[in-house]
């Protein structure tokens, strides 16, 4: 078979949709060994999870694929796998990988059952109208209950799962039909070879050598060693020569061409990530194609926070961290900011707050610094009376109250999918952050409930929360719905008289006096003692709603260890030098990171 003519007869191109824990990992490492992309001695448990931090967590952050060479009795095919990131926070960049495929596999494991995310992930792919399969996996397990997970698809889902395939991706059983399965089932992709080309960008990275590295999917066209491209959404009219194509079968694969319905990679001497990002269309400099591919979305960062060096000294390395890593997270904001209390920092957006979490942590971990993040925080809308609009991330630049008209807030729509026993639980959660219910629906044991919930309320620790009253079992999924009215203003603290600028925060009207009030008791216990009383003050406009003193230190600490034992005391003080780690000088007083936190606290 000429592939020139019909290039994508053997081709299929497929996703994995499944929640967390569920098996997808454990199946493309079953897929990889029966198609022989590596050899045994190459094989590593989870292959596609190639990042220490991604490992650890057990999410995928980047999307990846690989080329699987399956020999099917129809004969031998090309198998794409795309594996997609797994976490709410990166919802576009699941959406974009979903429309590189012509089909998904829906893997559930058969001893838990259906989550909330599977659903939101598989009725994009069904909106996109990709053929989904739906797949039970961990049968090996006594306690997999096909029978019952089989309903609950068809009942939440509305997917016909009478044959849903029944798998191991431990033992290995069932996944050769699974295989053939995806053979017979999802369309080979369509596109034509002759037209212009146009290649989705369904992920880049960045490498030290290389540059940027994408990960594409040709959708019409051919994409050829040697020839000039550009990236029709962001890249303006600047070309780039292709250095290098190929596919991962995972190992990198070079190839001169890449046809319609090919998943592989291109290096084209592309220096920043921002110039190829998710979603956007390669075309030839050429002949550039009329439209780029539907679905490209700038990236919107829903969470704000300000990240500080504990030490002001390591300002110049945070920026080079946040520098490089930003070469390889096109979702990831920074600019310089400057507060009173915590000196220079950054203010920086994220995507959500794992990836708020992860982008810490690596900066920690990874670039060997100690940081301070204050509380994050949403962007509102203010109308000012002047009639000027604008967005603020940052609780420090809101303008005075005379001068504001209305503030807005941004409001998602929260889907929660949980055992019944818990709906009363889950349904008061979601009232105390201010939510409306917008719909109920019981299948068989399991709820699934619909809210409108300000997205300010669950930026903290709403998941953590969720996990807590429903022990566990409830999963959530969510998408920003559109910004909304409040009666929001700004509390103040105040530590021995002076305004701390990083402890601002955006409250609504109604609960101020409480949180104004729970925010001075926390930061009480959380400011350690000094050699001077520490007045600490809840302010809203001027007017003092709370206050509390931290009182000075009696004595030495390390006097409580009487006299001799040396090994107590100095376990004692190493446990302050520990403590001190994340702390930061606001004045004369020592305050520790926790204490940034605490407002999010006190809004409970
Ligand atoms: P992912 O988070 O969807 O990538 O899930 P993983 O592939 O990491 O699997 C989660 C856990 O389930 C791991 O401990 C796997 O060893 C285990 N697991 C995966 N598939 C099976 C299966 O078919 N049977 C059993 N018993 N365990 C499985
Ligand atoms: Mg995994």
């Amino acid at each position: 078979m000429n592939p020139k003519n019909d290039p994508g007869r053997n081709v299929r191109n497929f996703a994995i949709i499944a929640h967390v824990d569920h098996g997808k990992s454990t199946l493309a490492d079953r897929f990889i060994e029966l198609c022989g992309g590596l050899r045994k001695n190459q094989m590593s448990e989870q292959v596609l999870d190639s990042m220490d931090l991604e490992r650890e967590r057990g999410i995928t952050i980047k999307s990846q694929a690989v080329s699987l060479n399956f020999k099917s009795k129809h004969g031998p095919h090309k198998l794409n796998l795309i594996d997609t990131p797994g976490h709410v926070d990166f919802g576009y960049e699941v959406s974009r990988s979903l429309s590189a495929c012509e089909g998904a596999l829906l893997v559930i494991d058969a001893a838990q059952g259906v989550e909330a995310q599977s659903i939101a992930n598989c009725y994009a792919a069904i909106e996109q109208g990709l053929h989904v399969i739906p797949v039970l996996n961990k049968i090996d397990l006594p306690s997999a209950d096909p029978e019952v997970v089989c309903a609950q698809i068809e009942e939440m889902i509305g997917l016909d799962a009478s044959n849903a395939l029944r798998v191991s991706a431990k033992t290995g059983e069932g996944i050769t039909e699974l295989l053939e399965c995806i053979v017979e089932d999802i369309p080979p992709p369509q596109g034509k070879t002759d037209a212009p080309l146009r290649a989705l960008i369904i992920d880049s990275r960045f490498d030290n050598y290389a540059g940027v590295v994408s990960l594409v999917r040709v959708m019409d066209g051919r994409l050829e060693k040697g020839m000039k491209i550009q990236a029709m959404m962001t890249g303006g009219k600047k070309s780039y020569q292709v250095e290098e194509l190929g596919v991962y079968t995972p190992l990198k694969a070079p190839q001169e061409c890449l046809y319609p319905g090919d998943v592989g990679y291109a290096i084209s001497g592309i220096k920043d990530i921002q110039i190829a990002r998710v979603g956007d269309t390669f075309t030839s400099s050429l002949e550039p194609a009329g439209q780029p591919l539907d679905g490209f979305k700038k990236i919107q960062s829903r969470v704000f926070a300000g990240i500080y060096p504990t030490n002001p000294d390591e300002h110049r390395e945070l920026r080079a961290a946040l520098d490089k890593l930003a070469l390889n997270d096109a979702s990831l904001y920074y600019e310089p900011e400057s507060s009173h209390a915590l000196g220079l920092g950054f203010r920086c957006g994220f995507l959500g707050l794992l990836h708020m979490e992860i982008i810490r942590e690596r900066l920690e971990r990874e670039h060997n610094l100690t940081l301070i993040t204050t509380a994050p925080t949403v962007t509102y809308k203010v109308v000012q009376t002047s009639g000027e609009v604008v967005m603020l991330n940052n609780p420090g630049e809101l303008p005075p109250a005379q001068k504001i008209k209305s503030i807005s807030e941004p409001i998602i729509c929260v889907s929660i999918l949980a055992p019944h026993d818990y709906t009363g639980d889950i349904l008061q959660l979601c009232l105390e952050k201010r939510g409306t219910q917008t719909s109920t629906r019981y299948s068989g044991k399991q709820v699934a409930m619909e809210f409108e919930i300000p997205l300010n309320e669950v930026v903290f620790d709403f998941f953590d929360k969720l996990k807590s009253v429903s022990r566990g079992y409830a999963s959530f999924d969510y998408k920003v719905a559109d910004y909304r009215e409040a009666p929001l203003t700004r509390l103040d603290v105040l530590i021995n008289g002076r305004s701390v600028d990083a402890l601002s925060c955006i409250v609504h009207k109604e609960k101020i006096e409480r949180i104004g009030r729970s925010l001075a008791e926390r930061m009480q216990k959380l400011v350690p003692r000094q050699m001077f009383d520490v007045a600490i003050q809840a302010v809203v406009g001027g007017r003092v709603i709370a206050r509390t003193t931290v009182k000075a230190m009696r004595k030495n600490v390390t006097a409580k260890c009487y006299g001799g034992d040396v090994t107590r005391k100095r376990k004692l003080l190493e446990k302050q030098k520990a403590g001190k780690k994340r702390m930061k000088m606001l004045g004369q007083v020592e305050v520790p990171q926790e204490a940034f936190f605490a407002m999010l606290q006190s809004r409970d």
